[in-house]
């Protein structure tokens, strides 16, 4: 596989393939199936996947988050190694650049995602959507990707993704992609490395109420469903909750009653010991459904 450190050199690269088949998965490494299911859409969609690995500092609010983020970049090359990437119909280049690479003026931006700045991860995660929109901004600069993947598992920052690449009118399509789990339903995610096995089997609560929450929406208020799943996560010590959103899936702003919206998601951050986890599931998406029947 090809790996590349380098701006120039990854260009000098990108200047000998097809411009419109490039495929892009951004990630922060410490790479599993989750990342793997973006990676291979995107082999099946463009001859040419970038995939990078990079810790972006700019989106950790927290110091010791990044310094404890887990890195391994050599099992992240055999894993992509395995995924037949020298194949001139799906090839898979792996760039791997430094800190200076891809911010070598220093220059901190801020974003306007109007309602998606205010709630949730950005309420809890002070600029880490600018930190996010930094990066992205750059990548999609340096790559000029035709599609980017993303995962639902960070279904706000997909949503910042869409609405950057709109508001900066880019060409790029976005596609977002299902959250891979575990056996045990926890959604994949490369801070699990940070769990004993105890905790991941007390992790997999989260799903477990999120599914619990999903049924109790077809018969109790908002509150009552809230109340509940915040009632369960209190019973179960490993974890604590930070915040619970019930919110319309594509504003991701709160409702307060189920007729508030047609597409309805629940979203939670939990903190295990010292590791913080989101996860969400979708309570409903009638227009889906209606759509998909048709
Ligand atoms: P990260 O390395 O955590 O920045 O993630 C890189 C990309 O992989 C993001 O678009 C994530 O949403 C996506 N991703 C991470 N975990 C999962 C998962 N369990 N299922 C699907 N996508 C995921």
């Amino acid at each position: 596989m090809l790996v590349f450190k380098t701006v120039r050199e990854l260009q000098q690269f990108l200047s000998t393939v097809a411009s419109n088949s490039i495929g892009f998965v951004p990630t922060m490494g410490a790479l599993h199936q989750g990342h793997l299911s973006l990676i291979e859409k995107s082999q099946q969609q463009n001859k040419l996947t970038v995939c990078s690995v990079f810790v972006n500092p700019t989106q950790f609010n927290n110091k010791e988050d990044l310094l404890n983020y887990p890195r391994n970049v050599l099992a992240d090359i055999h894993l992509l190694e395995n995924l037949d990437c020298d194949n001139e119909e799906k090839r898979i280049v792996l760039f791997l650049p430094s800190e200076n690479e891809i911010y070598p003026n220093k220059i901190e931006k801020s974003y306007d995602f109007g309602n998606l700045s205010l709630v949730m991860e950005a309420q809890h995660r002070p600029r880490h959507f600018d930190g996010v929109a930094m990066v992205i901004e750059r990548f999609f600069d340096i790559i000029q990707p035709t599609k980017a993947y993303f995962g639902e598992k960070d279904f706000q920052q997909l949503a910042v993704v869409r609405n950057l690449v709109k508001q900066l009118n880019l060409s790029v399509q976005i596609i977002g992609c299902p959250i891979v789990r575990e056996a045990n339903n926890l959604a994949m995610s490369s801070r699990n490395e940070r769990l004993t096995s105890d905790q991941k089997e007390q992790a997999a609560h989260i799903y477990k109420f999120l599914q619990i929450a999903k049924q109790q929406a077809k018969t109790l208020t908002v509150e009552q469903v809230k109340n509940n799943f915040v009632n369960s996560i209190k019973n179960i010590p490993a974890l604590q909750l930070e915040y619970l959103e019930i919110a319309n899936g594509n504003t991701l702003t709160s409702i307060e009653n189920w007729e508030d919206t047609t597409y309805c998601v629940a979203f939670v951050a939990v903190f295990v010991g010292n590791v913080r986890l989101i996860d969400n599931v979708t309570l409903f998406n009638f227009r889906k459904s209606i759509l998909g029947s048709i």
